[in-house]
């Protein structure tokens, strides 16, 4: 395949628009606004002003028409600057997917302009305390009441609910309280009565914050509803597939960054009569690092190319191949940047060291490695389950 198959001129000139957009903000803005406790606001402003929030959402509704192709472009061509927008995993790429493609026409005009222009942001929730990576075992339950719907439950790790002016929560109805998950999914507004945050102290230095969420006998009227109450996994999965497509481009920008870094300070810092670049012991770890993420960023566009076209089944398999080695990848070139550093890995002048850090989020979420692993392990070759 030439890889003018694998990405079109328009993919390559929006890598080379984005990447301008991201250096012109930048690891130090990131940094900056982390520090003082505040948001990206300017940048997500310039990113959605320039169409890159919303291009994989519909032209009718306000988008660019392109798909997760697209959007992953955009955010590992800003991770690869430094400044990766986290809330781009969840507001268009779950939320305005599952919106585009279950939603009522009114959630439609209500919500795809604003999550694509950016006044609008939606958060996402599904990891509960007591299940984890057992969704199935999830409790948020939805009753009816006349028209209304009563949500009740608690989550966890849910990110940017402070600045989302809604979440999309999942849940499951009340005659499907047990067995296997028959998820259903709500819209619920930041400011919902019974509707409560905390935020998680995280050992993460990142402008988007985690929280755990109780929903206490949360009433919402029956247009809460995204969807089927009875649509199933595939709902949800039409959600989760662009989720970890979108993780794999996350990890694949922070691990390109990183290497970046590295790769400049090995070429000129001196110690012996070379510079310590032209040591195999470092040069070769580097050039793995570079084709893990190579590698990576083949599957994820194999995994989106999928799901653009379609293919929900296909891009399940391949969306979790596509985040597993991403998340392996930047961990490890993220490691190895670290080290070629020496001393300077771990200053705050040279910023790398807090990604050790945060390239362990794309191995845990949103479906950690050990899930993937066993995902392969049953549904591709068919190996028995264990649990
Ligand atoms: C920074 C961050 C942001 C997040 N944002 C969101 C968000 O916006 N919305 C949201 O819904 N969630 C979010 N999450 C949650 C994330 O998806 C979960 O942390 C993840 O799914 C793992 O669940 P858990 O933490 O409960 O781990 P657990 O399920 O308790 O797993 C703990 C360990 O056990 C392993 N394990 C569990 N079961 C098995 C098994 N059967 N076989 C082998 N190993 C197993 C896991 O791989 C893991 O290593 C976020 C998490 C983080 C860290």
């Amino acid at each position: 395949m030439s890889s003018a198959t694998i990405e079109t001129p328009e993919h390559k000139a929006l890598r080379t628009a984005v990447a301008a957009l991201g250096q012109k903000y930048g690891r130090e803005y990131l940094a900056r606004v982390a520090r003082e406790g505040g948001h990206p606001d300017e940048l997500w402003a310039d990113a959605a002003k320039l169409g890159y929030l919303g291009v994989s959402l519909p032209e009718e509704y306000g988008g660019g028409g392109g798909g997760i192709a697209e959007l992953s472009i955009v955010l590992e061509e800003l991770g690869a600057a430094g400044c990766p927008l986290l809330m781009m995993v969840v507001s268009p790429a779950i939320c305005g997917t599952v919106i585009s493609r279950f939603g009522t026409e009114d959630q439609k005009r209500t919500w795809l302009p604003g999550l694509a222009d950016g006044s609008l942001t939606m958060a996402f929730g599904i990891t509960e305390p007591d299940a984890g990576s057992n969704s199935h075992r999830i409790t948020t339950t939805a009753r009816r009441d006349g028209d209304d719907w009563i949500l009740t439950g608690r989550k966890v790790f849910i990110s940017g609910v402070d600045i989302a002016d809604a979440t999309l929560i999942v849940g499951r109805t009340e005659d499907a309280r047990s067995g296997r998950l028959v998820p259903c999914l709500f819209i619920v507004p930041r400011e919902a009565p019974g509707f409560t945050r905390s935020v998680i102290d995280m050992e993460l230095q990142a402008a988007e914050k985690q929280f755990e969420l109780v929903l206490d006998d949360v009433r919402l009227p029956s247009s809460a509803l995204v969807g089927d109450e009875d649509a199933g996994l595939l709902q949800l999965f039409a959600g989760l597939n662009p989720e970890r497509i979108m993780t794999a481009a996350f990890a694949i920008g922070m691990g390109r960054y990183a290497l970046a870094k590295a790769v400049d300070y090995a070429k000129t810092r001196q110690v012996w009569k070379d510079p310590i670049g032209a040591h195999q012991a470092l040069a070769h770890p580097l050039a793995a690092a570079h084709i893990e993420l190579e590698l990576a960023r083949l599957m994820m566009q194999k995994a989106a190319h999928l799901y653009d076209a379609g293919d929900d089944m296909g891009a399940g398999e391949a969306a979790n191949m596509a985040k597993y080695a991403a998340g392996e990848a930047c961990v490890r070139a993220v490691d190895q940047s670290v080290h070629t550093l020496g001393g300077n890995g771990l200053t705050r002048e040279y910023g790398l060291a807090s990604l050790i850090t945060a390239s362990r989020v794309a191995r845990i979420a949103p479906v950690s490695r050990e899930m993937i692993l066993n995902f392969i392990s049953h549904q591709t070759l068919g190996l028995p389950k264990s649990y």
